[in-house]
């Protein structure tokens, strides 16, 4: 079965839903409210095996997808190794992603500058209105409008984003900036340090134009912070005095917000990854949120990606999810048509995700864990510090429970949607 498709949303989500749908014969209409080519956004992307099967089952290019890594190495405050994994993994950047991904779809299918401000589920069709006024209607509407979803807004008005109490600081460094002591130790790696509190990852990724050539790559680095909910609102005020809901652009925010960063970065990490970041462009930050849909479809109208459900970036799960979303959201719907399509979407989708967003809320929590103030400072002595290696961007099949750091027995699995803070 096929028929007609608007996605709301043109960033990774609403691509691989446009692609997985195309594929199956629908013709679709993508609504993305950004008026230029989206670029930058997330920087590093860690691949999977099922990543790179969705882009092959899309027809998207999987040639040069990234760097190639085959270590995790985590250090200690005073930059010594103090442990060593081996774990092969391609790592790529949103760019690339975006790239394929976008070249899958015909030209004219793609709209960028139009947003999407309601829909109208008419039974037998579904009609969306855009802030130009102008309307269009189809058989299905895919809300992959990311984490603040006007779609979702409208299906599930209850469910917003949690501020989970961290942000995560991101930056690039070219690899001609970086710190030429640290090429052969530390570039090539995917690197960790894991005191109790804070939380570095950073790994190589390609240079601009997917350029993967040694010399013009980029190190990117990943800082997770936390940060009182009571200062956030400070953080997202930018130098006119405006006031940024949830997230702020990153050329708008302050110095002032940048200078307590490096002072922070100064007191807490490891001097080698103080000189990495003073080697970067611009670091920029994002507040951590969490939210989980209970139900993915209604009627004609389907989630997918982040608008449905957010697992926060510990398990480097984003894209992923959004591509398995995508693909399940396309074969149901073109087995079954869509009301009855979408509700099993939906009942397949949530459990998955669910385990995302759960696994992801571990992780996180393994940065601030309970334990005495000064308990592991160095990052020597992270109690979990094997599975937070071997669990971190990893794709969760069979989902991998922490042992309890006592007992060394693994919790139970959690297989309902999490409702902790
Ligand atoms: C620090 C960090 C690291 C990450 N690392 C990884 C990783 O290693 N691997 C991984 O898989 N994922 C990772 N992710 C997650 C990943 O970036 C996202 O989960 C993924 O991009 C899914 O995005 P999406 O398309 O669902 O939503 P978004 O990227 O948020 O896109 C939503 C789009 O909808 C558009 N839009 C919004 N409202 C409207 C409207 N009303 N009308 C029209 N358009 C609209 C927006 O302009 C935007 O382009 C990471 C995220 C972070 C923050």
């Amino acid at each position: 079965m096929t028929g007609t498709a608007i996605v709301v949303g043109g960033s990774i989500g609403g691509l691989f839903a446009a692609a997985a749908l195309s594929a199956k014969g629908w013709q679709v209409r993508v609504y993305e409210r950004s008026p230029v080519e989206l670029a930058g956004r997330g920087a590093g992307i860690v691949t999977h095996e099922k990543l790179i099967s969705a882009l092959e089952q899309v027809s998207a290019s999987t040639r040069n997808l990234g760097v190639s890594l085959t270590e995790r190495v985590a250090f200690d405050k005073a930059g010594n190794v103090v442990h060593r994994m081996h774990l092969p993994q391609i790592v790529t950047s949103w760019d690339r992603v975006y790239q394929v991904l976008r070249q899958t779809l015909p030209n004219g299918a793609y709209q960028q500058g139009r947003s999407v401000v309601r829909f109208d589920d008419r039974g037998d069709s579904v009609r969306v209105e855009l802030d130009d006024g102008m309307r269009d209607e189809a058989d299905l509407l895919v809300g992959a409008d990311g984490f603040r979803s006007a779609i979702r807004g409208q299906m599930l008005p209850d469910v917003t984003p949690q501020y989970s109490g961290y942000v995560v600081w991101r930056a690039l460094v070219r690899e001609a900036d970086f710190p030429e002591d640290l090429r052969n130790t530390v570039f090539p790696h995917f690197g960790f340090f894991l005191p109790r509190g804070t939380q570095i990852i950073a790994y190589p990724i390609a240079g601009p134009d997917n350029d993967l050539r040694p010399g013009h790559r980029r190190y990117n680095i990943v800082w997770y912070s936390r940060v009182d909910p009571a200062d956030l609102p400070g953080m997202l005020t930018d130098t006119a005095g405006t006031q940024h809901t949830l997230t702020i652009p990153p050329p708008k925010v302050r110095d002032d917000v940048l200078d307590a960063m490096k002072a922070e970065a100064e007191r807490d990490l490891p001097r080698l990854f103080v000189r990495i970041l003073d080697s970067s462009e611009r670091p920029f930050f994002t507040p951590i949120y969490d939210h989980q849909s209970p139900v993915m479809a209604q009627g004609r109208v389907a989630l997918s990606g982040d608008a449905a459900c957010v697992a926060r970036p510990h398990v480097g799960m984003g894209v992923t999810k959004a591509a398995d979303d995508a693909l399940a959201l396309a074969d149901n719907v073109s087995a079954q048509g869509v009301k009855d399509g979408l509700m099993a979407y939906s009942a397949e989708r949530v459990p998955a995700s669910g385990e995302a967003h759960h696994l992801a809320r571990e992780l996180g929590a393994q940065i601030f864990y309970e334990g005495a103030a000064d308990e592991n400072r160095d990052g020597r002595d992270h109690p979990v510090r094997d599975w937070v290696m071997k669990t971190t961007a990893v794709y969760p099949g069979g989902h991998r429970h922490r042992p309890d750091p006592v007992s060394g027995q693994v919790l139970v699995p959690c297989r309902t949607p999490c409702s902790r803070a």
